[in-house]
């Protein structure tokens, strides 16, 4: 249970020593409660205390990383159940299952399509995550010869191995030696043995229950046997019950401190309908889940999620910018083209991505308007014709450019005579509205 910050006071060493940067302890403990300290910055607490409040100021759902290397996950360590509270911290992962019924060959296009995954999103890389090898044929051997598969052929994805026979399990996870997968299947009946690989091989358990009761009952065995690391599947396959438990499994660890459900949750949702599938799917991405089980890659289907989990695991309180400054699109000659726009990241990453297209080598300024967009920027006073020709004199281009013409976005064309008065010697010309028109507009200036 989370404590208060009077509790955490009457645990410290009460000298005001200032050491952790702090003006007195009581100052240091409201931040401790806050979760906005860490107690190593202390260096006088006393073991005790040290574990008490270790316990206390552990994250509420453990943070576990599915996975090694550049493609590991992290997941957990959630503070919060709505995101206008606190950000989101750690997006949730998109797994592909693949079945050893399948041929070697269907496993092996289901791995060309995860390793090809990736799209490139407002600067940060997109992609399916993991690969689930589920065991449907009940085989150990056949189990084995597909986890051979997924690790030639997707070396370096993250991988669930899904099965209750212990024995199939432990076969298959050796293939996966230091990568953290998890071994998914523990329930009642074979919770030991399942255990006792996860543990041999450093995996997370993956637990598989038959509602949240049971679930939390199979956490608290597994940690009494050993295991650390855990996700938790509470057996919800419809999204009314999936929306249901992962809701509950979150209020009960972050409002109630409840331990044996702090897990990562996993969720299975696999439908024949791939529109129905990416339905559940956006349900798991907004309510909890941690890792979201698919049963087939198509390309819209992942962009729509990837731009869903995006934007939900961005911090709502701080709008996404990139950095100010011109930035040269291909080699841009003295007198190429020179656009000016604002510095929201999905501004920039628009309208740089359309010059990119139209091959025609171009300069861009981005503007810092407090990462607002073009029209939002100029009804706040961000992007006005002062400032905009305030950023163009510091930032010495006249240096660099021989045509002095700056070609503003069209929505604000009612700045252009403005401008042309503040910045003597440069000609304003008025782009289009929409960056979309920009290639068609270079192209049409020769
Ligand atoms: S370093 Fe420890 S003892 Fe000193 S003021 Fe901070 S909390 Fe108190």
């Amino acid at each position: 249970m989370a404590l208060s910050g009077v509790e955490i006071f009457k645990l410290l060493p009460k000298t005001n020593c200032k050491k952790c940067g702090h003006p007195t302890c009581l100052a240091f403990a409201m931040k401790l409660a806050q979760r906005q300290a860490t107690l190593d910055l202390c260096p006088d607490v006393s073991e005790e205390a040290k574990k008490k409040l270790g316990e206390a100021s552990a994250p509420p759902i453990r943070p576990i990383t599915l996975g090694a290397g550049d493609k590991a996950v992290k997941m957990g360590e959630e503070t919060v159940l709505f995101r206008h509270d606190k950000k989101f911290v750690n997006p949730c992962a998109f797994a592909i299952e693949v079945k050893d019924t399948q041929s070697e060959a269907d496993i092996e296009s289901v791995c060309a399509q995860v390793m090809h995954s990736e799209i490139d999103r407002v600067g940060q890389k997109l992609r399916i995550d993991a690969i689930v090898i589920t065991n449907e044929s009940g085989d150990a051997g056949k189990l084995e010869t597909a986890a051979k598969t997924v690790a030639a052929k997707a070396a370096g994805v993250a991988v669930i191995i899904n099965t209750t026979n212990a024995q199939a399990a432990e076969a298959a996870v050796k293939l996966f030696a230091g990568s953290h997968p998890v071994v998914y299947g523990a329930n009642a009946s074979n919770l030991d043995a399942m255990a006792s690989v996860a543990k041999a091989h450093k995996a997370i358990l993956g637990i598989a229950a038959s509602g949240l009761e049971e679930l939390s009952e199979l956490t608290e065995k597994a940690k009494g046997l050993g295991v650390e690391d855990i996700v938790m599947d509470s057996g919800a396959r419809k999204a009314k019950e999936i929306i249901e438990h992962n809701t509950l499994i979150r209020r009960a660890a972050i409002k109630k401190g409840f331990k044996p459900l702090g897990y990562p949750v996993i969720n299975f949702i696999q439908r024949g309908d791939s529109m129905h599938e990416a339905l559940v799917a956006s349900v798991c991405v907004a309510k909890y889940s941690s890792i979201v089980v698919l049963s087939s890659i198509e390309k819209w289907k992942s962009v729509a999620l990837f731009a869903l989990r995006q934007n939900i695991y961005t911090d709502p309180q701080v709008p996404m910018q990139v950095e100010q400054k011109i930035y040269k699109i291909g080699e841009p000659k003295a007198d190429s083209p020179f656009f000016i726009t604002t510095n929201f990241s999905l501004t920039y990453f628009i309208v740089s991505g359309e010059i990119e297209n139209s091959k025609v080598p171009c300069r861009l300024a981005v503007m810092d308007s407090e990462g607002l967009s073009v029209l939002t920027a100029w009804a706040a006073g961000k992007f006005t014709a002062t400032k905009i020709a305030q950023f163009i004199n510091d930032s010495g281009i006249d240096q660099e450019v021989s045509a002095k013409e700056l070609i503003i976005p069209g929505y604000v064309a009612i700045l252009s005579g403005a401008i042309e008065e503040k910045l003597p010697g440069w000609k304003i010309t008025v782009g289009p509205r929409e960056a979309n028109a920009i290639p068609a507009f270079l192209k049409a200036r020769g």
